[in-house]
């Protein structure tokens, strides 16, 4: 069995008290690796690291250029060991080996990506501001410090991608704490981090607990900034405990994103975006397309046709090519998610397909959900409002744009949205009237390092990805350089107040 300790100054050490913890595969549940299980005396030691790391080490002060090709060097060995960290996340989380295969893939790539992000020059003379012969005003872009990233569980390479990336490219120092769920492939990648020799204390590694290792790490007072995926729930903590010392934060949480097919959709095609959009990973993802909002014109057709495809995904061990949907990716999910099916039927959902643990012998060990659909669901009702995070359509039927609009807004969240239509203006019309941070017209899921993403609402605060993501990791800095020179001007009044 596999055995990891936590990364701290670019060495792998126990945990102080020696505890650890297993992490356990959910297709059979057999238990795949140990892990030090990191307490609040850990997290202060990784803290110190990242602290002193930043304070003193060269990280903060090195050319661009120089940061830039150590984050591209890790992205090159995450490629070179592609096949190994693949396998590793199809055994940890469940994930289907072609869902693995392009998440290694797009790790690879998202961090080559933000490498060379990290290679924009934000700094400058501010447009307007200065006088010739009087004042010059500089923008100068700084990063914040300490970074704490905390990551969940459903795209374990690729979420640690997303924040380790940008937080080293603008020059700050990280404390990385994976979820207890699925931290294996993140402690392969401290091991090829250590390969690479990043100066000691940039990137720091705590494998263990949200309330126990998580808490220590958000409510430290040397962590300047705090970035975090996960639940909404978690995100509201988590905002609490960053109050202490007023840490900067992003927080990408939570979704209940509508997917609206407008009566002159590609009909072929909008079930396959339906599809796509909520069992990919076993609707594990926060952008997931969770509720179907079908003009009445075109629902029955619709449905049915989504009924049959929908009953013809293969469950199964995630490790083969054919599998379509793997399990969930623990006990407590699969809990979860059952007991929202049980509340759907007792709201007055229409149960169409699924709803429940399949039956056959190649998923009974496994944590599995048959993909399930419910029709004729008010968009008020539990399991149109509240983040499943499993296999679970709910569809809603309306009669016009409008109505579509409104009910697709009608939720706390604002991750994401999708149109499927054949009239690029009237798919913008209904675009541009979505309170979500990423629209997709006839597409789902895809994501770009170079476009924001993020939420409105309570699906988060920030954004991630291109410059918007990499600015949320500096700090702004106003340099006012005075051409003249305070003690050549009279009086301080003189210096503000322009002479008649
Ligand atoms: P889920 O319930 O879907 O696992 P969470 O939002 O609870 O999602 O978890 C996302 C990440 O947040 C995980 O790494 C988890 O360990 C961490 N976490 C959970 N609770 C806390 C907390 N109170 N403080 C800090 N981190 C936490």
């Amino acid at each position: 069995m596999r055995q990891y300790q936590l990364f701290i100054n670019n060495e792998f050490v126990d945990a102080t008290d020696k505890r650890t913890f297993n992490g356990v595969n959910p297709y059979n549940q057999e238990t795949l690796a140990t892990y030090a299980r990191a307490g609040a005396d850990d997290v202060n030691k990784a803290v110190a690291a990242a602290r002193d790391a930043f304070d003193n080490g060269p990280w903060p002060r090195m050319a661009r250029e120089e940061r830039s090709a150590l984050i591209k060097a890790i992205s090159d060995k995450i490629n070179e060991n592609k096949k190994l960290l693949t396998e590793l996340e199809v055994l940890d989380s469940g994930s289907t080996l072609r869902k693995a295969g392009e998440d290694i893939y797009l790790s690879a790539r998202n961090l080559a990506g933000f490498a060379k992000l990290g290679l924009t020059d934000l700094d400058g003379e501010l447009e307007g501001v200065s006088k010739a012969g009087f004042s010059k005003n500089l923008l100068v872009r700084e990063p914040i410090g300490v970074v704490a990233a905390i990551i969940p569980w459903n795209f374990p390479l690729k979420m640690a991608i997303w924040k380790i990336g940008p937080a080293l490219a603008a020059g700050n120092t990280v404390v990385l704490k994976p979820s207890e769920e699925t931290s294996l492939s993140i402690m392969e990648l401290a091991k090829l981090i250590q390969q690479i020799g990043l100066p000691k204390g940039v990137l720091n590694i705590v494998t263990g607990f949200g309330p126990e290792a998580g808490a220590a790490l958000v409510r430290h007072p040397l962590i300047d900034k705090i970035a975090f995926t996960g639940s909404t729930a978690t995100g509201q903590q988590i905002m609490q405990a960053a109050a202490g010392n007023l840490k900067k934060l992003t927080l990408e949480c939570g979704g209940k994103s509508a997917n609206i097919v407008l009566d002159d959709a590609d009909l072929e095609m909008a079930l396959d975006g339906a599809m796509y959009g909520i069992f990919y990973h076993a609707g594990q993802c926060c952008e997931a397309g969770t509720r179907l909002l079908l003009p009445n014109s075109i629902a029955d057709e619709f449905v049915q046709r989504l009924v049959e495809k929908t009953k013809k995904l293969k469950l199964g061990d995630p490790m083969l090519p054919t599998t379509d949907v793997g399990p969930v990716v623990s006990q407590k999910q699969l809990d979860r998610i059952l007991g929202y099916i049980e509340k759907g039927k007792a709201e007055g959902g229409k149960l169409l397909s699924g709803g429940s643990k399949p039956n056959s012998p190649e998923c009974a060990r496994g944590f599995f959900v048959e993909p399930t659909l419910f029709d004729h669901v008010d968009n008020a009702s539990t399991i149109a409002q509240e983040e499943i995070f499993g296999p679970v359509l709910s569809i809603i039927r309306y009669t016009a744009d409008e109505d579509a609009v409104r009910a697709a807004n009608n939720s706390i969240y604002g991750l994401a949205g999708g149109v499927w239509s054949k009239d690029p203006e009237r798919a913008m019309r209904v675009a541009k009237r979505l309170r979500a941070g990423t629209v997709w017209i006839n597409e789902w899921h895809l994501l770009n390092e170079r476009a924001p993403f993020g939420g409105y609402k309570q699906s988060g605060i920030g954004r991630e990805f291109g410059i918007d993501g990499l600015k949320e990791y500096t700090e702004a800095k106003h340099i006012h350089i005075d051409e003249v020179g305070i003690r050549a001007k009279k009086t301080w009044y003189d210096t503000v107040v322009p002479k008649e």
